[in-house]
């Protein structure tokens, strides 16, 4: 039997997937904690006790593994980089990692694994099936896009291919952690959006009670901070729409769950996009939930 494997790398836990290549059925999953407290190299050496540990389970061997990481692998420097966990970055992570664990591995981040997996397995596959670019947005605590072509991950040239998250919405915006100001993230990440939301109500709420107090209609604050969210992610989807033309966008996220952003956010981006007529493209909702990341990790060495 064909497998795929996948192993998805987050702050708190590592999780691992052994698939059916043919099927895509889940033969084993099984996360550990990070510990990535400890450092650089017990992540690793963590890595390479839940790769035995799927072995031992399965009776299996992977030619290869996909890893999902929260940063970029630079595909010049082949280090990694804008890692929320910071001590990997800077560190020859591909390297460190088949050496420890033996076969060759592929890293994308976080927000390419997720378009890849609703690409080829979740709610693209289903609801437009003969989908060959498919745009995948994550908007939470931060904001991430990737962009899958015919089945693979663009990572471009510096890795960083799909990043809308920092593309510069609003030129004399908020400071962003990247170093620039007014990213997409600054502006409709959660926790920007209930920044939005004190700066104009002076009260602190969660993005969840902005959104219930907008739906009950009683708090216009919620509902002009529903209203920023929408024109601000309209404009900023135009600039995708107007470059690569997708055949599907799927967003996912606590923000991409808001169902505006699915009805309004189509109506509003025709102000932006270089079209003469109704707006095709389609927003999904994803399917596969926490599971995207473990997926469209093992989805990355389909091709070995
Ligand atoms: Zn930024």
């Amino acid at each position: 039997m064909k497998t795929l494997w996948g192993v998805d790398l987050g702050g708190t836990k590592i999780e691992g997937v052994v698939m059916n290549a043919d099927t895509n059925e889940v033969l084993l999953r099984k996360r550990i904690p990070t510990e990535a407290h400890e450092g650089y190299a017990h992540i690793i050496s963590q890595i390479a006790r839940l790769i035995n540990l799927l072995k031992e389970e399965t009776g299996l061997a992977p030619v290869a593994v996909g890893f999902s990481t929260p940063g970029a692998l630079d595909p010049s420097t082949q280090t990694m980089k804008n890692c929320n966990t910071t001590c990997m970055n800077g560190q020859f992570m591909k390297k460190d990692i088949e050496k420890a664990i033996g076969v060759p591995i592929e890293i994308a981040n976080d927000a390419n694994c997720f378009a890849l997996a609703e690409a080829t397995m979740g709610i693209v596959k289903d609801v437009v099936p003969d989908a060959k670019v498919v745009f995948g947005i994550i908007m939470g605590t931060g904001v991430g896009g990737g962009v899958v072509i015919n089945g693979q991950v663009l990572n471009g040239r510096h890795g960083i291919g799909g990043e809308w998250g920092h593309n510069v919405l609003e030129e004399d915006g908020y400071d962003c952690y990247c170093g620039k100001k007014g990213c997409n993230e600054t502006v409709f990440s959660g926790p920007s959006l209930q920044r939005y939301y004190t700066k104009i109500s002076g009260k602190t709420l969660t993005m969840k009670e902005i959104y219930q107090l907008h739906l009950a209609g009683t708090d216009p604050h919620a509902t002009q901070t529903l209203q920023y969210l929408v024109k601000s992610f309209g404009k900023a989807i135009s600039y995708i729409i107007n470059v690569i033309d997708p055949d599907a966008i799927v967003i996912g996220g606590g923000v991409g769950n808001i169902d505006e952003i699915y009805t309004e956010g189509p109506e509003e981006l025709k102000n932006w996009i270089f079209n003469s007529r109704v707006v095709e493209t389609p927003f999904l909702k994803p399917k596969l939930g926490d599971s995207a990341g473990v997926f469209g990790a093992a989805e990355l060495v389909r091709g070995y």
